[in-house]
């Protein structure tokens, strides 16, 4: 292994340390030096290190804060092709080789985002997201190569970042919809910051509970909340909020540069320019099933209407196939989600003798599992009503907002047929 002095292009430095802001010009120099950051969560557990490691193959590991500082310094346009890696809430996590064609891809990406979002010299980007997650650095390192400011609170806890609204009077956010629940509910109990800073609050990640959508809509400036839908491996849309409340449940049209389509199957396809297509590294055979010709699909499911807006359905992961029935947990999700008893719910499937799966649901509130059943009843067809309802304090979720589904299965339960 080598040391960060004598780093050549083409290496790779993995960063196994927490987001600050020299986390973000040492991302930004290597780049520019032709050097690939791999940002991963500085929590991983040696056995996942082991696991992601092993296929990344980096040429240095980075594990303590004041390595960062040494990589640091000389910064400008990137020479090197970013990799990010995915968020493994349906498997091991991938690294997601960008801009495969050359680095001024890379560039031509960062272009992009800042042309979208128009990020300009008096931005003040502020950081909720760990920055090792593709959409948060995007963010902020597009603010920073317009030259703007990026400022990092630190690991997500509401009162601090309710200290940075006041004193950084931030004009750009992106969030997940967990983080605007975490915000609202602390403000609702100590009081709302000013929040007319904002030019952009922009949320993405997970399903936005429609509830929570409206709150976000009254409480920052008219103008400024948008959602987007993408993942790692790609941008897909972008949707500001009146938008939605024309059309409430959509994730917007796609973005400038990109076509989407939806197979017979329900599955998403995106068209892409050259400079945006990307290899799973070291994965040859599902890198050529996720691409056919310019389009590839993160296997996300949903529907397009006739003005070309995307309503998402679920994750072709997530079906649940219940005696020959499919169900995405998000439409049961959505419709039980409607109890007043409802604060958070996830659906899931478990294995079961008779109809191959069964669908069961942990819910957070008030609701009894008599309660919901009834509801379920009313809202929808057999196959898709929770035959089991599970009661919890909080869902568990990966930092990127997404309900860990493969940590509910297996709970205690009260059961219906
Ligand atoms: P892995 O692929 O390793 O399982 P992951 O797909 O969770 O990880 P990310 O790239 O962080 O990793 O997440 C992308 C996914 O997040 C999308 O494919 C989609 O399912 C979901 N998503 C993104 N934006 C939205 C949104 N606005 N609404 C609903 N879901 C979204």
């Amino acid at each position: 292994m080598t040391d960060h002095a004598e780093l050549t292009p083409g290496d790779r430095v993995a960063l196994l340390v927490p987001g600050s802001l020299t986390y973000l010009d040492a991302v930004l120099s290597l780049l520019a030096r032709g050097v690939v950051p791999i940002p991963l969560d500085p929590r991983l557990t040696a056995y996942e290190r082991e696991r992601i490691l092993t296929g990344l193959d980096p040429t240095l590991v980075v594990e303590a804060e004041d390595e960062l500082a040494a990589l640091a310094g000389e910064t400008g346009l990137p020479r090197a092709r970013p990799m990010h890696v995915t968020s493994g809430t349906t498997g091991t996590p991938k690294g997601v080789w960008s801009g495969v064609l050359d680095p001024a891809d890379a560039v031509a990406l960062v272009e992009e985002e800042r042309a979208l979002w128009g990020f300009e010299a008096d931005d003040v980007n502020l950081v909720l997201s760990p920055l090792y997650h593709s959409a948060p650095l995007r963010f902020a390192s597009g603010t920073a190569l317009a030259g703007g400011r990026v400022v990092v609170p630190g690991p997500f806890e509401p009162a601090l970042v309710t200290e940075a609204i006041e004193r950084e009077r931030p004009t750009t956010m992106f969030c997940v919809p967990a983080h605007l629940q975490r915000l609202f509910a602390h403000w609702d109990r100590h009081g709302w910051p000013d929040l007319t800073s904002f030019r952009l609050v922009a949320h993405a990640g997970a399903p936005c509970p429609p509830a929570l959508k409206q709150r976000l809509i009254e409480a920052f400036p008219a103008g400024s909340t948008w959602e987007f839908y993408g993942s790692t491996e790609g941008q897909f849309t972008a949707c500001p909020s009146e938008e939605w409340l024309e059309r409430p449940g959509t994730v917007g049209r796609a973005r400038p540069g990109r076509r989407l389509s939806v197979d017979p199957d329900g599955t998403i396809w995106c068209a892409v320019p050259p400079y945006a297509r990307f290899e799973y590294y070291g994965d040859p055979e599902k890198t050529a099933a996720a691409w056919q010709g310019d389009e590839f699909t993160v296997r996300d499911v949903g529907r397009l209407d006739h003005d070309g807006y995307l309503y998402l359905d679920g994750r072709r992961h997530d079906l649940i196939i219940s005696g020959g029935v499919n169900v995405y947990p998000l439409e049961v999700e959505n419709a039980l989600r409607e109890h007043p008893g409802v604060a958070d719910i996830a659906v899931y499937g478990v294995p079961d003798e008779r109809w191959g799966q069964r669908v069961c649901a942990a819910v957070v509130g008030t609701a009894t599992a008599a309660d919901l059943d009834a509801f379920a009843r009313e809202r929808l067809a057999p196959p898709k009503r929770p035959k089991e309802y599970h009661h919890l304090d909080d869902l568990p979720r990966t930092l990127t907002g997404k309900v860990r589904r493969d940590q509910l299965a297996g709970t205690t339960v009260t059961t219906f047929e």
